[in-house]
Order: C-alpha cells, then sequence, then structure tokens
C-alpha cells in the first residue's frame, strides 16, 4: 500500500539489526504491471525455509524503496501468501513492522471507515475506500510463530489492502465502476506522459 500524501520515512537499514536474520542480499523487485496482478491461484506457504526468508528480504527492500508501507509478493511477481508492513513513520515511531506469511483476516467489524488509499502498483493513485474499521488477523512470521494482530486506523486498512492482493484484489475493484474507470484513464495518462518525459 501506498504511504497517503508520501510522508517521510524512517530512516533505517533494514539488514542491521532488527532484521540481521534475515538475507542480507536482498534485492530491490521491479513490481509488476497490473495486468498482471489477478493471478489465479496464489498458494500458501508450506515451507519456513532459507527462500521465504530470502523473499521477505526483497519484498521489505523493495518497499521501502518504494515507500511504500505494505506490499504483498504477488506485486513482484511471486504466487505466494506473503505481505510486509511497515506503519512507522516521523509522527508514530512505534507504528509498528510486521511480515505476515498465510494471513487471512478471521473477524472483520461491521463498523466502516472511508479513506483515501493508494496502492504501489498503481503508483500516485488515490481514491477513498471503504473498509471494515477494526479486523483481527492471524498468520504466520517468517520463522513459522504463529501471530494474531487486531488492528484498528491505518493498520486494519493496510492489512485488508495487502490481504486483497493475496486474493488477486486490487483497491479499485472496491470503487464505483465509475470512479474506477476514472482513475484508470487518469493513471494510464499520466503513464504515457511519463513515458514521454
Ligand atoms: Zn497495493
Amino acid at each position: 500500500m501506498e504511504r497517503s500524501g508520501m510522508q517521510p520515512q524512517v530512516e533505517e537499514d533494514i539488514t542491521a539489526t532488527m532484521w540481521g536474520k534475515f538475507v542480507l542480499n536482498c534485492s530491490i523487485n521491479p513490481l509488476c504491471a497490473i495486468s498482471d496482478l489477478r493471478p489465479g491461484h496464489i498458494r500458501e506457504v508450506d515451507a519456513f525455509d532459507d527462500e521465504l526468508r530470502a523473499l521477505v528480504a526483497d519484498m521489505l527492500e523493495t518497499m521501502y524503496y518504494a515507500e511504500g508501507i505494505g506490499l504483498a509478493a504477488p506485486q513482484i511477481g511471486v504466487s505466494l501468501r506473503v505481505c510486509v508492513l511497515d506503519l512507522r513513520d516521523e509522527d508514530n515511531p512505534n507504528g509498528g513492522r510486521w511480515v505476515f506469511v498465510n494471513p487471512r483476516i478471521v473477524e472483520s467489524s461491521d463498523e466502516e471507515e472511508k479513506a483515501p488509499e493508494g496502492c504501489l502498483s498503481i503508483p500516485e493513485m488515490e481514491d477513498v475506500v471503504t473498509r471494515s474499521a477494526r479486523v483481527t488477523v492471524r498468520g504466520f512470521d517468517a520463522e513459522g510463530e504463529a501471530i494474531e494482530v487486531e488492528a484498528d486506523g491505518l493498520l486494519a486498512r493496510a492489512l485488508q489492502h495487502e490481504i486483497d492482493h493475496l486474493d488477486g484484489i486490487l483497491f479499485i475493484d472496491r470503487l464505483s465502476a465509475y470512479k474506477r474507470r476514472a482513475l484508470l484513464k487518469k493513471w494510464k495518462k499520466s503513464q504515457k506522459e511519463g513515458a514521454k518525459g
């Protein structure tokens, strides 16, 4: 998920300290075109091995490079149910960071919230998306430890956004057909201008 309003990011060498266990030679992966983001089947992870840890390290590096707050594996062309999130910024240094393997929403509130949302796969395009105000998500970390998060606010939104990616759903799919068409038109136009410039 894209950082709304492009706030400054907490500066940190992700290969150091907290993520020291992860692979050091991680790389920034190109983000897929949105036409490639609706794969038929995104598999559950069944091995918590070095390959998974390398994927997670690459995903974190790619997310930080793109200045996002969340990234799902299908966005870099990997059909596995893995997502990473980092909500920390200058205003909220303890906002938290998560690696979720095989996450699923086990509870979501009937109460909904509307807020602007963007996606690293459709850069600089934002629109207001209605989502559950609170969710409970269960999954595993990269070591295979079970985790459960009860989230509200931005974390609840970001988790729903990333888990949608694992089901082949983009935030634009949650807009009205009219708004989706308008946003895609604007995005295509910006892509063309970008290609010319
Ligand atoms: Zn996204």
